[in-house]
C-alpha cells in the first residue's frame, strides 16, 4: 500500500473541534503514516493566530512592554485544547519553558516554531502517532539556506524507524548551532513536501480550508469554477502571480520526485480538491486553467533609438539594477525600448536614484516610469498549441477599455502576461475570466 503525507494548516489545526475533523481524515486512510501539522490558526474571522501572537510576545518583550496578557491568550488556547481532547502531554510545563526563554531573549525564530511544536506534540498523542521534532530532520546552514540534501537524507533515514508520526512545520534547525530557524510566513506547506519528498511518498495532501484552487479569486469574480487538475508548471506561475493556497515554495520538492500535491478541505472531506502533477493536460475546451495578478509594480520604460544593436546594453541595465540590490521581474523588450518590471517593496524608494543612474549610464533618448502597475497573468498548458489565444485575450481587455501597458509571453507559452494600471486590475481579471471560461 501506498503511503501519503497529510499536511493540515492552521485552520485545520485551530482548535480541538478540527483536530478532531483531522483525526476522522487520518483514521479513515490507512496509508497516510506521515502528518505535518501548522500553529492554530483563526477559528472564526477576527480569531488571532497563535503564530501571531508568538511573534507578539516577542516584539512587546523586545520593546519593554509587558507580554503576560498575550501569553496567557497563547496558553489558554493550548491547555483547552489538551483538556478537551483528553490527551497529556504537560503542555503546561511546555509552555513555562517557553516563557522562560522568551524571558532568557531567545530569538523570534525560536519563539514562532514553538506554535507548531506544541500543536504537533497534542496532535500526536490524540492519534497515538510518533512525535518527531522537525529539528532533528530539517537543516539550515549558517547563512540559513535549506540543506536540501542533508535534510531529505535525514527525513528518509529517521522516518524509517516511524511507522507513523507527526511533525511539526514551519521550521529546523541551523547545523553549526542548533538555532531554530523558521520557513517564511506559511511554509508548513514546504515541510509537508519535504518530507514526502524524503519517504517517496505516493501523494501529498495539503488540507486546509477550501476545496483546493479556483480559476481566479472569489474575491473578484464571482463563483470561480474550482481547478481540478493542474501541473506543477502551471501552479507555479499561478503562485507566483499572487494565487494563494499552497506556498509557492512547496512545489520544488514534491515536483523534484514528481509526487502530486493534492490540495484538500478539512471541512468538506468528500470534496476531491485540487490535483497538481506533473502531466500538462490539454483540455478540448479549457485552454485557460487559471487567471491570477498582483498589484504593486513599477515599469521603468527606457527608449533609445538602434538599442538593439547597442553592445552590452541588457548587462549594463542589469548591473544598475542589482548596485542597487533589485531583482528583476521581468525585462520586456523592443527595437528600440528596454523596460523593467520591479516589485514596489523590491524598489523601497529607490526609484529616483536608478533612474537617474540609467540616464546618466545609459544615455537613453527618454526614460518613463509608470508606477502602481498590476501584472496579471493568464495560464494554460493548452495556450501554446493554441492559435488565436493572445488575440482573444487582448481583445477582451480592449472590450473592457482596458489599456494594456505591457504584455510578457514566458518562453513556455503557457503564460501570457499583461500590465496594467492597478485602477483597472479588477476589471482585466473579469473581462479575461468571461472570455476565457464564462
Ligand atoms: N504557522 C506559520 C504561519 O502562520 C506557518 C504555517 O502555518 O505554515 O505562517
Amino acid at each position: 500500500m501506498g503511503v501519503k503525507v497529510a499536511k493540515f494548516g492552521g485552520s485545520s489545526v485551530a482548535d480541538a473541534i478540527q483536530i478532531r475533523k483531522l483525526r476522522d481524515i487520518v483514521k479513515a486512510d490507512d496509508s497516510i503514516h506521515y502528518v505535518v501539522v501548522s500553529a492554530p490558526g483563526k477559528r472564526y474571522a477576527d480569531d488571532s493566530k497563535i503564530t501571531d501572537l508568538l511573534y507578539l510576545c516577542k516584539t512587546h518583550i523586545e520593546h519593554k512592554i509587558p507580554y503576560e496578557q498575550i501569553f496567557q491568550v497563547i496558553c489558554d488556547r493550548y491547555v483547552s485544547t489538551e483538556e478537551n481532547l483528553c490527551v497529556d502531554v504537560d503542555i503546561k510545563s511546555e509552555l513555562e519553558k517557553i516563557r522562560a526563554e522568551l524571558e532568557k531573549g531567545a530569538t523570534a525564530d525560536y519563539i514562532a516554531s514553538r506554535g507548531e511544536y506544541l500543536n504537533a506534540k497534542i496532535i500526536a498523542a490524540f492519534l497515538g502517532f510518533d512525535f518527531v521534532d522537525a529539528q532533528e530532520i530539517i537543516k539550515f546552514n549558517e547563512k540559513g539556506k535549506l540543506m536540501d540534501d542533508l535534510t531529505n537524507d535525514l527525513i528518509g533515514k529517521t522516518l524509517k524507524n516511524h511507522e507513523f508520526a507527526v511533525i511539526p512545520g514551519f521550521y529546523g534547525e541551523k547545523l553549526e548551532d542548533g538555532a531554530i530557524k523558521t520557513f517564511s510566513r506559511g511554509g508548513s506547506d514546504i515541510t509537508g513536501a519535504l518530507i514526502a519528498r524524503g519517504v517517496n511518498a505516493d501523494v501529498y495532501e495539503n488540507w486546509t480550508d477550501v476545496s483546493g484552487f479556483l480559476m481566479a479569486d472569489p474575491r473578484i469574480v464571482s463563483n470561480p469554477k474550482p481547478i481540478e487538475k493542474i501541473s506543477y508548471m502551471e501552479l507555479r506561475e499561478l503562485s507566483y502571480m499572487g494565487a494563494s493556497v499552497l506556498h509557492e515554495e512547496a512545489i520544488f520538492p514534491a515536483k523534484a520526485e514528481g509526487i502530486p500535491i493534492n490540495i484538500r478541505n478539512t471541512n468538506r472531506p468528500e470534496d476531491k480538491g485540487t490535483m497538481i502533477t506533473a502531466d500538462l493536460e490539454v483540455h478540448e475546451n479549457q485552454i485557460v486553467s487559471g487567471i491570477a495578478g498582483r498589484k504593486n509594480f513599477t515599469v521603468i520604460a527606457i527608449y533609445k533609438n538602434h538599442l538593439a544593436n547597442e553592445k552590452g546594453f541588457i548587462r549594463r541595465l542589469a548591473g544598475i539594477i542589482e548596485d542597487h540590490d533589485m531583482t528583476i521581474e521581468h525585462l520586456p523588450t523592443g527595437i528600440d525600448t528596454m523596460s523593467v518590471v520591479i516589485d514596489n517593496n523590491v524598489l523601497n524608494g529607490k526609484l529616483d536614484e536608478v533612474v537617474e543612474e540609467i540616464k546618466y549610464q545609459l544615455k537613453p533618448d527618454s526614460v518613463d516610469v509608470v508606477e502602481d502597475m498590476a501584472l496579471i497573468a493568464t495560464v494554460g498548458a493548452g495556450m501554446s498549441a493554441r492559435k488565436g489565444t493572445s488575440a482573444k485575450l487582448f481583445a477582451s481587455l480592449a472590450d473592457a477599455g482596458v489599456n494594456i501597458r505591457m504584455i510578457d509571453q514566458g518562453s513556455s507559452e503557457m503564460n501570457i502576461i499583461v500590465g496594467v494600471e492597478e485602477k483597472d486590475f479588477e476589471t482585466a481579471i473579469k473581462a479575461i475570466y468571461k472570455a476565457f471560461v464564462g
